[in-house]
C-alpha cells in the first residue's frame, strides 16, 4: 500500500485534504482520526440546524470516507496519549486539521456568572455535541444580549427567536428544541463594537433575519443616520442595504411577539449581577467622554470568534493557531483549516487549503515503510482505547436517520455511552 497519511480532525479541512490526496496519481492510505464518535466537525456541530442545505456537504465527505483507501478512527483524541509524536512515528506524514473550538475570551469581569455563555457552548448545545449537551441554559428571562457582529451572532439570535415551524425539518436536538420553544426570551440585542457598515454578517444570514415568522428586526436609534452617507451614495453592499431596510423602532401594527435589535458602537466592559446576570455595562465608542450605558439582560452570548486548543508538542501562538510556514509545521507535519490560518471563511474556503496540503505532501513525502493503519490499531489496543471504525460510523449514521421523526433528517446520538450501547446491541 502507498504512502500512509494520518489526518487529525474530521471537519471540512480534513475532508477536503483527503479528497485532494485521493485525486493525486500516488496511492495514499488515509486514516482520519477524530476525538468524537462522529465525523464532519463543524458541519455537524457548528452549522446551524436550520441550514440543512449547508450541512448537506457531509454527503460529499461521506463519499470520500467510503473510499476503500480511507479509514476512520472515531473517539480517539490525539494530545498526550496517543501524542502527535506517536502518530508521526506511525505514518509517512501527518496533517493537523483540528479547527478552532474554543471561544475567544471577552476579557471583562464576571464572565463566570450564571447566564453567560460563549457561542461555542451555545451552538454546540443545540447541535447535540456530547461535551455540551448538559449546558441547560436558563432561558426563562425575557432579554438576551449577543456580543459580536458575525454570522455566528446571527445564528444564535435566529435560533433564540425561531418558531416551531421554523425548526421543523431541522436536526436540532429535541432537548434544545423544547427549551428554545418554551423560552421566555422576547428581546434579543445583537451588539457590535464598531458601526453597521463594519458588521461581518453576510447577505443570506441578514436576509434570513428579515424573514422570521414571529420576530421583528429593529435598529437602535441613530443607526440609519450613521449609514446615511453611504446609503445616499448607493455605495453599500447588499447585506448593508438589507440591514438599512430595518426600521429604528418596532412598527405599531406588528403582531410579532419577539424583537431583535441591532445596536452598534458599544463595547461590553462589565457584567453586573451576583448570582446571575442582571445587566451589562457598555462603553459608548462614539462618545469621547467615556460615557457608558447599561442594558438589562438575563442571558449573554459572546460570539466574538474562536481560538484553537493546544495539542501537546505542537507550537501555537496566543490564539491557539498552529505556527506554520505555508501549512508546514515541521518535517512530515502539516496543518490545514482554521487551526492553521484562524477562524475565518466559509466551509468551501477550506477546499483550497486541502488542495495545497495534498500537493505539498505529494511533492515532498516519500514512503518510509511506516506501519500506518495496522500500527495505529496495535497502539490503540495496547493503550486499551476503543475506536469507532468507518463501518461503525455508517451504522450510527443510518440509525440516526432511521429513528428521526418524519420531518427531521436525523436524531443525533449525543453521548459515547449511547453510541457504544447501540453498537454492542446490533
Ligand atoms: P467573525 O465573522 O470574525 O465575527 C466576529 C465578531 O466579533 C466581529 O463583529 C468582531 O468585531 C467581534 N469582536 C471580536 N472581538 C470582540 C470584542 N473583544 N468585543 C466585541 N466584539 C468583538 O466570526 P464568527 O461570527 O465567529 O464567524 C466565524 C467564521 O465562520 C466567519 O468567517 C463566518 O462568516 C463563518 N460562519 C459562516 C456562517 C454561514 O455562512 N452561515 C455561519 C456561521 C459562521 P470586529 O469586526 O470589530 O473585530
Amino acid at each position: 500500500m502507498g504512502i500512509k497519511i494520518a489526518i487529525i480532525g474530521s471537519g471540512p479541512a480534513a475532508f477536503y485534504t483527503a479528497q485532494s490526496l485521493l485525486k493525486e496519481d500516488i496511492e495514499y492510505e488515509i486514516d482520519i482520526i477524530e476525538k468524537l464518535f462522529s465525523p464532519y466537525g463543524l458541519v455537524r456541530y457548528g452549522v446551524s440546524p436550520d441550514h440543512q442545505s449547508t450541512k448537506n456537504v457531509s454527503r460529499v465527505f461521506e463519499r470520500t470516507l467510503s473510499n476503500t483507501n480511507v479509514e476512520f478512527f472515531g473517539g480517539i483524541e490525539i494530545n498526550n496519549s496517543p501524542s502527535i509524536k506517536d502518530i508521526l512515528a506511525l505514518y509517512d506524514a501527518v496533517v493537523i486539521a483540528t479547527g478552532m473550538a474554543k471561544d475567544r475570551d471577552l476579557n471583562i469581569n464576571n464572565t463566570n456568572i450564571s447566564g453567560y455563555f460563549g457561542a461555542t457552548q451555545f451552538v454546540n448545545w443545540y447541535n447535540g455535541h456530547p461535551e455540551y449537551k448538559n449546558l441547560s441554559p436558563d432561558l426563562s428571562g425575557d432579554t438576551a444580549i449577543i456580543i459580536g457582529n458575525g454570522n455566528v451572532a446571527i445564528d444564535c439570535a435566529r435560533l433564540l427567536v425561531s418558531s416551531n415551524q421554523e425548526l421543523e425539518g431541522t436536526d436540532i436536538t429535541n432537548y434544545a428544541k423544547v427549551a428554545l420553544l418554551n423560552s421566555g426570551i422576547k428581546k434579543v440585542y445583537i451588539i457590535g463594537r464598531r458601526g453597521p457598515l463594519d458588521a461581518k454578517f453576510t447577505t443570506v444570514e441578514i436576509r434570513e433575519m428579515s424573514e422570521l415568522l414571529d420576530c421583528d428586526q429593529v435598529l437602535s436609534k441613530g443607526t440609519l443616520q450613521s449609514m446615511s452617507k453611504a446609503i445616499l451614495e448607493d455605495e453599500i453592499a447588499k447585506q448593508y442595504r438589507i440591514l438599512a431596510s430595518f426600521p429604528e423602532a418596532k412598527q405599531r401594527n406588528s403582531n410579532k411577539t419577539k424583537t431583535v435589535e441591532f445596536k452598534f458602537y458599544l463595547s461590553p466592559i462589565n457584567i453586573l449581577g451576583t448570582d446571575r446576570i442582571t445587566d451589562v455595562e457598555f462603553r459608548d465608542n462614539l462618545n469621547k467622554n467615556n460615557k457608558t450605558i447599561t442594558i438589562k439582560a438575563n442571558l449573554i452570548i459572546s460570539a466574538i470568534g474562536y481560538e484553537g486548543e493546544e495539542i501537546e508538542g505542537v507550537p501555537t501562538d496566543s490564539t491557539g493557531k498552529i505556527i506554520n510556514n505555508e501549512n508546514i509545521v515541521k518535517d512530515r507535519l502539516y496543518t490545514v483549516g482554521w487551526v492553521s490560518r484562524g477562524p475565518t471563511g466559509v466551509i468551501g474556503t477550506n477546499k483550497q487549503g486541502g488542495a495545497k496540503v495534498a500537493k505539498l505532501i505529494t511533492n515532498n513525502i516519500k514512503p518510509r515503510n511506516s506501519p500506518g493503519r495496522n500500527g495505529l490499531k496495535l497502539l490503540l489496543s495496547k493503550l486499551n482505547k476503543r475506536y469507532i471504525s468507518k463501518e461503525q460510523w455508517f451504522l450510527i449514521n443510518e440509525e440516526e436517520i432511521n429513528r428521526a421523526s418524519n420531518s427531521s433528517p436525523r436524531l443525533k446520538f449525543t453521548s459515547f455511552t449511547d453510541v457504544f450501547n447501540f453498537l454492542d446491541n446490533i
